[in-house]
């Protein structure tokens, strides 16, 4: 094995929680404020780390973009775009649209009861195809390209197989070669965990996780992720018509978005890029490649949404975007003791047993002595929630448990909440006078999530949106 240049030495970046931790009883409510100033200076949009406007940009491509030979030629086309600019390149890729789901159900055919690393070793393979497919195309192009597998890479992970975090990247090789104006094709979605040097897929959507971790690594100017929408809108196009492209919204409403359900961006690359403030942005494969302007370009940022800091955005909403997720099932258990250490007695439990609990509401019961605790877990956790609480239930002591996952979470985001009152009473209200019945609130210092029937869940977003003034005119 030969020896590292300092350059190469492994990026590994704290979790999210790690993050939290480090800024938990600063005073301060923005981690990320906490960062040096080149790293905010990176978020300037006139500033470029390469002399003569060159910029280095990771450009990943969704399997819409690459669902066949013709969609990656057209995405290669946008390669070739900024290549022929000057601009150093990556480019990241998921499998072809459609492959993830059926290497999955392959998995499932073959046993219900899998395991985990051989799990990922399928459904990494749809990556490997899509990434060797593009370096073909840009080769055929004229354009100097080779494919990377996580493992070759390498890109790190942890050992949670089917949603490992990477926990760094040895960008070295990568870097001195882009450098020198190859394109690096890598495949998301995918690294190699070290210790048994196995392959780790990284959760389902995790190619943008992949492509912010690499535009983190080759300290690239912006991580351009391209996709089947042309940004981010203020709520999921494909369900309210009237939704609007935001052309920036910032770090913190883009992570909770994510995490509420809009599926635009996978989570996790939304937290890397906030807390790397690595600009991200979202645009769509499927416009013309040579109308968009190359990066660092002097319009480039017009098209697209920009995640960026929040001081950026000059015009603010009060509320920018609403979320929606289907995949929470609500849990009541009826009549448990109205005493100190009940709850504890329930979601620890729940928490051994590694199963997240979002939202909890407590209702005192008509005769005053007992209560009904109601809250909401990841549908696919359902049936493991209700055996843990079987298991426990001599110890917590309760008299029935119910549950249901016909329910959907609907969550109104904005920065603009940390300086007006009063978003949620008005969120109440028009619920209210839609009929809507809320099961459960949970809020945050810029966000208000409610859960409502799955039956109400267009009817709400829609009234929502109307509501806060985000429908386009
Ligand atoms: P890719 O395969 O390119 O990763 P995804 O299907 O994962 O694409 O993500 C893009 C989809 O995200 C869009 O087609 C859209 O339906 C959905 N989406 C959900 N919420 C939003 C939102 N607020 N803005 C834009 N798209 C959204
Ligand atoms: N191909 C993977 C999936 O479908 C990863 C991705 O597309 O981001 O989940
Ligand atoms: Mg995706």
């Amino acid at each position: 094995m030969r020896l590292r240049t300092a350059s190469e030495v492994a990026v590994a970046w704290p979790t999210r929680y790690e993050v939290a931790q480090s800024w938990a009883g600063t005073g301060l409510n923005n981690p990320v404020s906490r960062f040096p100033p080149h790293e905010r200076a990176r978020a300037d949009a006139a500033v470029f780390g390469r002399e003569g406007g060159m910029a280095t940009v990771v450009m990943k491509f969704g399997g819409t973009s690459v669902a066949n030979v013709e969609r990656i030629r057209n995405a290669a086309q946008h390669v070739k775009r900024e290549v022929d600019a000057g601009n150093q390149v990556a480019v990241v890729v998921s499998a072809m649209s459609g492959a993830t789901n059926q290497l999955v159900a392959w998995v499932r055919e073959a046993s219900l009861l899998h395991d985990a690393r051989e799990y990922d070793a399928v459904v990494a393979s749809g990556e490997q195809v899509t990434a060797g497919l593009t370096a073909i195309v840009l080769q055929s192009m004229g354009i100097s390209a080779r494919s990377w597998q996580g493992w070759q890479v390498p890109i790190k992970t942890n050992n949670a197989h089917g949603s490992a975090r990477i926990a760094g990247i040895e960008a070295g090789e990568i870097k001195q070669r882009v450098a020198a104006g190859e394109v690096a094709v890598v495949t998301g979605f995918q690294g190699i965990e070290p210790e048994r040097n196995r392959i780790a897929t990284l959760g389902r959507g995790g190619s943008d996780t992949s492509a912010v971790a690499l535009a983190i690594a080759l300290e690239a100017d912006v991580c351009d992720i391209y996709t089947d929408v042309d940004g981010v809108y203020t709520t999921d196009p494909r369900i309210v018509p009237k939704a609007r492209r935001l052309p920036k919204v910032s770090y913190e409403e883009m992570l909770e978005m994510a995490s509420l359900g809009s599926k635009v961006l996978q989570t996790r690359s939304v937290e890397l890029a906030m807390v790397y403030r690595m600009r991200t942005r979202v645009l769509s494969s499927f416009m013309d490649p040579t109308a968009i302007e190359p990066v660092s370009g002097e319009s480039w940022q017009d098209i697209g949404t920009i995640v960026c800091d929040e001081e950026e955005i000059v015009e603010s909403q009060v509320v920018s975007g609403i979320a929606y997720a289907k995949d929470e099932a609500k849990v009541t258990i009826l009549k448990v003791a109205d005493k100190p250490g009940v709850a504890a007695r329930i979601f620890g439990p729940l928490a051994e047993a590694n199963i997240n609990v979002d939202m909890i509401v407590q209702n005192v019961t008509p005769d005053g002595k007992s209560t009904d605790m109601t809250f909401t877990v990841q549908a696919s956790e359902l049936p493991r929630a209700l055996e843990v609480l079987k298991g426990a239930k001599a110890d917590i002591g309760y008299f029935d448990v119910k549950s249901s996952d016909d329910v959907v979470k609907i969550s109104v985001i904005g920065i603009g909440m940390r300086s007006h009152a009063g978003v949620a009473a008005l969120m109440f209200q028009a619920l209210a006078e839609k009929g809507i019945n809320i099961h459960a609130i949970t809020t945050s210092e810029i966000k208000i999530s409610v859960l409502i029937d799955a039956a109400y869940a267009e009817l709400a977003v829609r009234t929502l949106h109307t509501l806060y003034g985000l429908d386009k005119d």
